[in-house]
């Protein structure tokens, strides 16, 4: 499909720039203004051609879309993908380059950081742009909302899988205990789950598991640990060919992006029993979280926010089930039709 037959189907807007003098080359791409400003961040990567890097702005301005939606938050969904090397090219000069660019767009687009940005590179493209969020003086690390976020939806999991929220006494298998995994453990353990850690960064497993009480597996088991929930907080994706024999838990409820190989992979854990929390709405938080330095930034303010994604899910799984449809089609249904009405909570 072409670029003006991608536009005229869905996409709104594609904005292509570049300046030879810093050696910028940056796609945006708007997928939807209907419920507000595009919100999402800006991807550096080095990208194999310039397709690739329309695909990925094309494929991640939609998902943004449909995020916002689910959160209901007055956002629409856009990306930005700076094509170059982020620890080669990346200079002061690119980026004030690029927030020129993202000025120009008067506020359709909002950009915040991503792969191969971070909230420092945020502070200089602040300079040419008033159209960015996430900066130093801003909302800052969005990780810990993220992680309040996921273990509220994982609240309605339980619900839903085991008749009560609480997760007392539940059996939780945290994969990936960075910023957003630590986080959810240690709530976890707060509530009186029990808890087992695995992470690549043995170290990392070893501290968190030491400070709460956890136990430990190896990355390579994470997976076959019978448990209640599996929590996926390292990178998608995990939910594969390989992997959707070797669970042994009720439900996946976790902050990773991508968890889903293929989208038929939500029907083959719904038919293993298996009750999946879509990705993009259990870790909204993130976005949740840049949105509301939108509204001068309040952390209490933005916790709380969060905490409707418990309610978002309850109503997802609650379609899926009247519908007899998979939760990551009930989610993508909840989102397209916010999206189509125009309906905002503003
Ligand atoms: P992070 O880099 O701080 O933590 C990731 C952790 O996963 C690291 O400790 C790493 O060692 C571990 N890991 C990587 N591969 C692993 C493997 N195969 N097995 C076990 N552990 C492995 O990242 P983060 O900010 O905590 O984000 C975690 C996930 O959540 C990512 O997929 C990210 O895209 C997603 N996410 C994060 C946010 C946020 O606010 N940070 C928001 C939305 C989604």
């Amino acid at each position: 499909m072409g670029v003006f037959d991608r536009l005229a189907s869905e996409y709104e807007q594609i904005v292509f720039g570049h300046d030879p003098a810093t050696g910028l080359r940056m796609i945006i791409a708007v997928y939807s203004t209907a419920r507000g400003p595009a919100l999402g961040g800006t991807r550096m990567w080095a990208y194999e051609t310039e397709e690739h890097a329309l695909a990925d702005a094309l494929r991640l301005g939609k998902a943004m879309a449909y995020k916002a939606a689910c959160a209901n938050l007055p956002l629409g969904g856009g990306k930005a993908v700076i094509i170059g090397d982020a620890r080669r090219d990346k200079t002061d000069a690119l980026l004030r380059a690029y927030g020129r660019q993202v000025e120009r767009l008067g506020g359709t687009y909002i950009t915040t950081a991503d792969v191969g940005t971070t909230v420092k590179d945020l502070d200089v493209i602040s300079e040419t742009t008033r159209f960015v969020t996430g900066t130093s003086h801003g909302s800052g690390d969005p990780s810990p909302v993220t992680a309040h976020g996921v273990w509220h939806g994982m609240r309605a999991v339980a619900e839903a899988a085991f008749g009560e929220p609480s997760l007392e006494g539940r059996h939780v298998l945290v994969q990936g205990v960075g910023k957003v995994g630590s986080g959810v453990a240690r709530k976890l353990r707060t509530e009186g789950a029990r808890v087992t850690v695995a992470d690549i960064d043995t170290e990392a497993a070893r501290a968190l598991a030491t400070e709460i009480g956890a136990d430990i597996v190896a990355p390579s088991e994470a997976f076959e640990v019978p448990c209640d929930v599996l929590s996926p907080c390292a990178l998608g994706p995990i939910v594969t060919k390989k992997t959707l024999g070797l669970f042994k838990c009720a439900a996946i409820a976790g902050a990773a992006n991508n968890q889903l190989e293929q989208p038929s992979m939500a029907r083959a854990l719904a038919d293993a029993g298996i009750l999946y929390a879509p990705d993009y709405v259990i870790n909204a938080g993130g976005l949740i979280n840049v949105e509301d330095e939108l509204h001068g930034y309040d952390s209490v303010r933005a916790h709380r926010k969060a905490e409707a994604i418990a309610d978002t899910l309850r109503e997802i799984f609650a379609a899926a089930e009247a519908e007899g449809i998979t939760p990551a089609e009930a989610a993508d249904q909840l989102a397209e039709s916010r999206i189509r009405a125009r309906i905002s909570p503003d």
